[in-house]
């Protein structure tokens, strides 16, 4: 099986992704974990993300995610099914996402569409916080350990991101609606696009999920 997985901020879909990767065997691909990941690697492609990443921190070209994706897809056995999680993320990266699965012999069989409203992106997104140091997240509220302030992981300060305040969710949502809603309706349109309630809770929306998967087979 090979899945691409798409919503919005706060949506749940990198719980949902790590859950179908378990249950059907697939390798998951974030897009925000693979490029910081490759931007540590000592190889051209690490090396010129680690520049843009890290020292410039401007988002990277269409070019670049394209060669990340690739990179990832050539590490995993070819027997093996890939579930992408956060790209295509606008029409210009789809024809390069969509070459990745087919150079290694996969086809795309459906891309899902974790679905929230925008208050609860708001609402979800201005609880959120992570570790300064290994980057693992948070919710306020919810994790006991934030009381503390410290990651049970690693030691490091838990902080909020600067950007995850209530104007910086719309903008992020605002640019979703532009460049990534799109995609979706090209998805739509192919006949590929399975939409999902993403405001239930975790397990409710997984099984929608799997049960959903399991009749359009
Ligand atoms: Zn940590």
């Amino acid at each position: 099986m090979n899945i691409i997985i798409l919503g919005p901020q706060g949506c749940g879909k990198g719980t949902q992704a790590e859950m179908l990767a378990e249950k059907f065997n697939l390798v998951h691909i974030e897009m925000g974990s693979a490029l910081r990941k490759q931007a540590a690697e000592d190889t051209p492609l690490g090396k010129k993300l680690d520049e843009i990443v890290n020292r410039k921190r401007e988002l990277v070209s269409d070019d670049i995610v394209a060669d990340v994706i690739r990179e990832e897809a050539k590490r995993i056995p070819a027997d093996k099914g890939i579930i992408l999680d956060g790209a295509p993320r606008k029409m210009s990266q789809i024809d390069e996402a969509e070459d990745t699965f087919k150079e290694n012999g996969r086809k795309l069989e459906k891309v899902i569409f974790v679905k929230i409203s925008e208050s609860e992106s708001v609402n979800r997104i201005s609880k959120r916080c992570a570790c300064s140091k290994c980057g693992k997240g948070f919710i306020l509220g919810k994790d006991p350990v934030n009381l503390k302030g410290i990651c049970p992981e690693c030691g490091g300060k838990i902080i909020r991101r600067k950007d995850d305040t209530p104007d910086g969710v719309k903008k992020r949502l605002e640019i979703f609606n532009r460049e990534t809603i799109p995609v979706l309706d090209y998805y739509r349109n192919k006949g590929l696009l399975m939409e999902i309630n993403g405001e239930k809770n975790i397990n409710n929306v997984f099984e929608d999920i799997v049960n959903k998967l399991k009749r359009k087979k």
